[in-house]
Parts: C-alpha cells; sequence; structure tokens
C-alpha cells in the first residue's frame, strides 16, 4: 500500500490498520471502473443529462478588448448543476458506491459547497447521506445547511477543537471506521490519502479533455496558458490534465494570497515559502503548518480556498516545474470579480476569480494570436454576502440587519 499513489516524493496513504482493507477494496473498484469502457461512458452520459456537460468554453471578447493582447476563453464549469466542478467529482464517486454495492455515503464540508454537492447526489442514487461541519462552520453557512437537509442529508454539527474542517474531517474518519461495509467516504477534492488524489483527478479530467477539444474547435491551436485557482487543487488538476502532455502550453496554478504573502495571512502553500512538507491526514504534502507541526490559521476571502494542504499531485508538478504557482489578494480578486462580471456578465466564484487575477495581469504582454484559458470553477452567486460585504453596500447591509432583527424577534 505505501509504495503505491505516490507522485515524487509526495501523496502515499498512512491509515489507522483499520482501515487499510476499505481503502484497498476502494481502489479495487475504481481500477476495474477505469478499465471497463462502459464506465466513462455511463458517467459522461449522466453528466449530459443531470449537469449539462459538456460545459461550454464561451470567449471573453469585452475582457479581450478591455486588455489588448490574448484572446480570453473561459471554461464554464459554473453552469454545472450545483454551480461548480464539484459537480464531477461527487457524481463520479456516487457511481463507484453504487458498483461497490454501498448505500451511506459521508462527507466533510466547510463552506457547505461540497456538502450540497453530496447531499444532491445521495438525492440522485438513493443513497443515505451524512454530513460533518464544524459548529462555527454550520453557524457562517446557514443556507447550506438548510439545503442539505432538504435534500435528506443529516447535517451533524462537529463541537470539537476549533470546530471547523479539521475537527469534521477527523469526525467523518471515526464514522467511516464504524461504518465501513456500508458507507462511502466522499472526498471532495485532489487531496487525502491514496487513491482519492487519483479518483478525484481521473472524474475531475473530463474539464480538461472538453476545454482541449473547444480550444481547437473555436481557435484551431493549443492556449499559450491555462489558469486555474487551488484549493485542494480538483478544479485545476481537472482542466490542467487535459494538457498536461502539451509542452507547449503553460500551466498556471493561482493560491489564495489572502492579505498578502507578507502578512503570512494567506492559504498560498505552493506560490509562498510559507509551508513546509509534513504527513497529516493520511498523505505526504505541503502544508502550512509551525516547526512543530501545528497546522496555521489560513485566511482568504474564498471560503473553497481556504485550506492548509494541497493536492500531492499539484505538488510533485510544482517540483517538476509543469506548473507554475502564483498567489491572488483578496483585494485583487474583488476587482477582477467586478470587472468581469461588467464587462462580461459572467459571475465568477470568489474561488475562481482566482485564475482571473493572474490572467489579467498576463494577458496584455501576450499577442493577439494567442489564446489562454481560464477556468471557471463555480458560479458566485453564493458569495453574495461576502462580496456585498467587500462594496460596503449599505441597502445591502441594512437588509441584512432588518431580517436578523426580524429573526431575532420571532
Ligand atoms: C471548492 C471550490 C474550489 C476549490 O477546490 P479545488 O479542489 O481546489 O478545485 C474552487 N472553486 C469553487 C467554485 C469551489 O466551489
Amino acid at each position: 500500500m505505501k509504495e503505491r499513489g505516490y507522485f515524487g516524493p509526495f501523496g502515499g496513504a498512512y491509515l489507522p490498520e483499520i482501515l487499510v482493507g476499505t481503502f484497498d477494496e476502494f481502489e479495487a473498484a475504481f481500477e476495474a471502473a477505469r478499465a471497463d469502457p462502459s464506465f466513462w461512458r455511463d458517467y459522461e452520459a449522466l453528466m449530459g443529462n443531470y449537469s449539462c456537460r459538456p460545459t461550454p468554453l464561451t470567449y471573453a471578447e469585452n475582457l479581450t478588448h478591455h486588455f489588448g493582447g490574448a484572446r480570453i476563453y473561459v471554461k464554464r464549469e459554473d453552469l454545472n448543476h450545483t454551480g461548480a466542478h464539484k459537480a464531477n467529482n461527487v457524481m463520479g464517486q456516487g457511481l463507484l458506491v453504487r458498483r461497490m454495492g454501498k448505500h451511506r455515503v459521508i462527507a466533510e464540508t466547510g463552506a457547505g459547497q461540497h456538502g450540497v454537492a453530496t447531499a444532491t447526489m445521495a438525492a440522485k442514487f438513493g443513497f443515505e447521506c451524512t454530513i460533518y461541519m464544524g459548529a462555527v462552520d454550520v453557524a457562517r453557512q446557514r443556507p447550506n445547511v438548510f439545503w442539505m437537509e432538504r435534500l435528506g442529508a443529516q447535517v451533524v454539527s462537529v463541537t470539537d477543537g476549533s470546530q471547523t474542517l479539521k475537527d469534521a474531517i477527523n469526525e467523518a474518519f471515526r464514522d467511516w471506521v464504524t461504518n465501513m461495509d456500508t458507507t462511502h467516504y466522499v472526498l471532495g477534492t485532489a487531496c487525502g490519502p491514496h487513491p482519492f488524489p487519483t479518483v478525484v483527478t481521473y472524474f475531475q479530467s473530463i474539464v480538461g479533455q472538453e476545454a482541449r477539444r473547444q480550444v481547437l474547435d473555436q481557435t484551431g491551436r493549443l492556449p499559450r496558458r491555462v489558469y486555474a485557482c487551488v484549493g485542494g487543487g480538483s478544479n485545476a488538476m481537472g482542466i490542467f490534465s487535459g494538457f498536461l502532455a502539451d509542452q507547449g502550453v503553460e500551466l498556471v496554478g493561482v493560491e489564495a494570497g489572502g492579505h498578502g504573502l507578507e502578512t503570512h495571512r494567506h492559504a498560498a502553500r505552493l506560490a509562498s515559502s510559507d509551508a513546509s512538507v509534513g504527513v497529516a491526514q493520511g498523505y505526504r504534502t505541503y502544508f502550512l503548518q509551525d516547526d512543530d507541526g501545528q497546522m496555521r490559521e489560513t485566511h482568504s476571502v474564498a471560503a473553497g480556498l481556504d485550506y492548509v494542504g494541497v493536492s500531492p499531485i499539484l505538488a510533485n508538478l510544482r517540483e517538476t516545474r509543469r506548473v507554475r504557482f502564483e498567489a491572488a489578494t483578496d483585494r485583487e480578486v474583488v476587482d477582477a470579480l467586478s470587472l468581469t462580471v461588467q464587462k462580461e456578465g459572467l459571475i465568477p466564484a470568489l474561488e475562481s476569480s482566482h485564475a482571473f487575477v493572474q490572467a489579467f495581469k498576463e494577458v496584455g504582454k501576450l499577442p493577439p494570436e494567442d489564446v489562454v484559458v481560464i477556468n471557471q470553477s463555480g458560479r458566485g452567486d453564493k458569495d453574495i454576502f461576502t462580496v456585498a460585504d467587500a462594496f460596503e453596500d449599505q441597502a445591502w447591509q441594512a437588509f441584512i440587519q432588518q431580517k436578523a432583527e426580524a429573526y431575532r424577534a420571532h
């Protein structure tokens, strides 16, 4: 087991003995599915029928004219059901769960997006579903909790430790150890113990396969650069995997620069020198940790990028210099979002807007015959509270205040 699932020095599966058999079973089911040509066809049919695949590749003509350089194309993962690329991974794992004959799924969620996607998949497949969420996040993300419950999931509020994502992960693993015969743990990104990084990348690779085909169809050439934001790394691995073999395509991953790298209040594991290699949560990668291996507080305006670890596959692609990593600050992100909404009528998620920031910094220096692709990993409707705050929208703040008072009086 230890030898499998390494990407250079990163990855692996550092598991409690009791889970080894479950991981072996999961890996065997995945390998059998991957070797079966009908599995990918079923997956594509499901995503076409249920989630708007293939998603379009949109020419951002107005932004292109605004910057006056390379032509900008946007891969529209925001058009997936539940509003982001997360659907690709959870629906794929749903098919695997059915193949394994299990009937219950569990997941951890921070901001709630992965919880909503998993609860949606469970409703569609008829699985029981339990979502673990830190108590602090339950309070912060009320609308997502509401929808998870409507979808039939049990949402468990975790009151241990810091009452956030990492405590929810610990609780979910505890559940899994007790219920492995019936239950699959739906991990949300290209992280964690082997085979999760490989499985999640496999399902997300549908993004890159489509994007490569579409950009060739529409422009007759491969892009000069492809930009994606990096939280755990799943949307980035999804789109990058379509272009990894094309040496002329530069791949750019953009992490959360938060308040700025120099303030150390960020979540940049690969673009800053603040992270170090370690083993935690069952795998080896770069973590934002202190000298004693204690995880540090991370910060980002985008909840989905606010994570201490990062995909071991991306860590290795940085080591081999196949992917370049940059960071975008909260302020830059809100400005790029604002410009994109006004120029194109697209509403990228705050997470995705990180990729837009870096592309906007660079396209003006490229010739007009060049093409760049930005992965719009999700839609920004969910960010209304944060964006309204950033713009100090007073009418909105008064509205929220009034709702809160009515709620308290009730
Ligand atoms: C969850 C999320 C991310 C971050 O996750 P990755 O695994 O790094 O892709 C990025 N964008 C959106 C819209 C998300 O919901």
